[in-house]
């Protein structure tokens, strides 16, 4: 049986063992995550985002600078001033030509509109009047005291449906350089809203437009991040919660921040100048890390198989070497018998259970005779593989419930269970019998030997030294008899 402190060693040995390669393995798995969420959230905001962010600014950019030449270019147009000069005779020429640089230019709408008569004329005759106070027309107040020569704005067309269009707004002067009007193309923001919904399913990310004000301005087909619509505030969607609660506004640039359901997400924010918008690209970080996540797992499911397969090879291992130790520590090593300290283990039970059944219990001293004469003749080696055989002897006239030891030398212990003294005389000739007659063998060589037995029958009040002392006793007379003889104890 293992003794506590080689449990106790073994125990700290596997347990150290166990938190070396789990510490080990967690912590090169856990570097390796996070230096691959790291690589990914740097790709994310340092690349990603502003590329996006610059491709769709590019394409916004592409669909202002024609309308704002065309404008430019119709605000300068002597025929249009003059025909406002002269009166705004007509109404036909000025319809038609707006209709001519709506065909040939390929916008949606084409536009003048009077300052003298507030007139709102359009390719198809005159729209309306124009009226100050009302929310649709404020663009032309606006632009009226403008010190730009334009102004772009989006808005919804209202000689087209009320479709979404950028609208470039010229102020036109007269020759003296006052103002006379405004005149201008629209053209619809569809290429934009296309590329935003090819972003958003592509890559997964939401792209909108908002004002300095943080009111969703454009958006794809399906409308902004977390489900904003053009229109409403940043503050209106719980999402931005936490994003707003840092700064009212995200300025321009990159931003972190959780959504109510606590997903990380990113957020680049770039400012159209032209416009005087932000151009926002949001991104949720789980998707693009889920992948990431899943090896962490998989790579600690793998290092936790490796260390629990490790540990128990380990077990194993010491358990074996264990084992062999303690078989090293309890058997005699020549001739594989119990020696001397599991005998007494061995033999403290049975007369423990003697004792308390009352059963017989037998002990056998057995002395091989002369052998340091086989010794001495035939030497050591010969004298060893004698006493291999003699063991085989003892333990063939034996049964499986007998004690068997290697008392020392060549001396050997047996105790006899639930044997009287008659049966065990009866063994004990036997053994004394078999070892006269056979003919041991060493190198081809035979050699003959007897052996000399003392007996002692366990007393009510015998302990394992008094027993045993009645066995020498009774051996010493054996020997001093002529040996090769069994002598029995006289219990004093
Ligand atoms: P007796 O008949 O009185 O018992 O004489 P003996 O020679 O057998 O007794 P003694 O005690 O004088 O000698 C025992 C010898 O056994 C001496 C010792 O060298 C030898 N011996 C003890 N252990 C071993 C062993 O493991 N191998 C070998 N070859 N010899 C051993
Ligand atoms: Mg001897
Ligand atoms: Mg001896």
């Amino acid at each position: 049986m293992p003794s506590r402190s080689a449990l106790f060693s073994q125990r700290s040995l596997i347990l150290t063992l166990l938190l070396l390669l789990a510490c080990g393995f967690l912590a090169t798995s856990l570097l390796g995550y996070f230096a691959s969420r790291s690589a990914i959230r740097d790709g994310i905001v340092n690349t990603e985002l502003p590329l996006t962010s610059d491709t769709v600014y590019s394409e916004i950019q592409k669909d202002l600078i024609r309308p704002v030449l065309i404008s430019s270019m119709m605000a300068q147009d002597t025929f249009l001033r003059d025909w406002v000069l002269a009166g705004e005779q007509d109404a036909e020429r000025i319809t038609r030509y707006l209709g001519e640089v709506m065909g040939n230019q390929d916008t949606c709408t084409a536009f003048f509109v009077s300052e003298r008569t507030l007139t709102y004329y359009q390719a198809k005759g005159v729209l309306k009047q124009i009226r100050p106070g009302t929310w649709r027309d404020a663009w032309y107040y606006r632009l009226r005291e403008l010190n730009e020569p334009y102004e772009i704005n989006v808005d919804l067309d209202m000689a087209n449906q009320d479709k979404l269009t950028v609208f470039i707004n010229y102020r036109v002067l007269d020759y003296q350089g006052q103002f006379i009007g405004a005149a201008g193309v629209g053209l619809s923001v569809e290429s934009v809203v296309k590329l935003i919904d090819d972003y958003q399913r592509r890559y997964q990310r939401s792209v909108f437009f908002t004002d300095a004000s943080g009111k969703v301005l454009l958006t794809g087909s399906e409308g902004a991040a977390h489900g904003l619509r053009v229109g409403q505030q940043l503050a209106e969607s719980r999402e931005f919660e936490q994003l707003l609660a840092r700064m009212p506004i995200p300025g321009t640039g990159s931003h972190d921040y959780l959504d109510s359901e606590g997903h990380s997400h990113f957020l680049n924010v770039r400012q159209i100048p032209e416009l005087d918008w932000y151009l926002l690209v949001d991104k949720r970080e789980t998707g693009a890390l889920e992948r990431v996540r899943q090896s962490l797992y998989l790579n600690l499911a793998i290092c936790a198989m490796i260390t629990l397969v490790v540990l128990s090879l380990l077990h194993a291992m010491v358990k074996r070497h264990q084992d062999s130790i303690e078989a090293l520590a309890t058997l005699d090593s020549l001739t594989g018998l119990p020696n001397r300290r599991s005998f007494d283990l061995l033999a403290g039970q049975a007369l423990q259970e003697a004792q308390r059944d009352s059963t017989p219990l037998v002990a056998l001293l057995i002395d091989l005779d002369h052998f340091k004469v086989l010794n001495d003749t035939h030497g050591h080696l010969a004298g060893d593989e004698v006493l291999r055989q003699f063991a085989n002897v003892l333990q063939g006239s034996l049964r499986q419930s007998d004690i068997l030891c290697r008392w020392g030398g060549e001396e050997f212990i047996v105790l006899l269970r639930e044997a009287d003294g008659r049966q065990a005389f009866d063994v004990a000739e036997k053994i004394r019998r078999r070892t006269e007659q056979l003919t041991f063998s060493y190198n081809d060589q035979p050699l003959r030997l007897t052996t000399s037995i003392g007996l002692s029958s366990l007393q009510r009040d015998d302990t394992l030294h008094t027993l045993l002392t009645r066995a020498d006793h009774a051996l010493y007379r054996a020997k001093q008899g002529g040996r090769n003889r069994v002598c029995c104890e006289t219990a004093s």
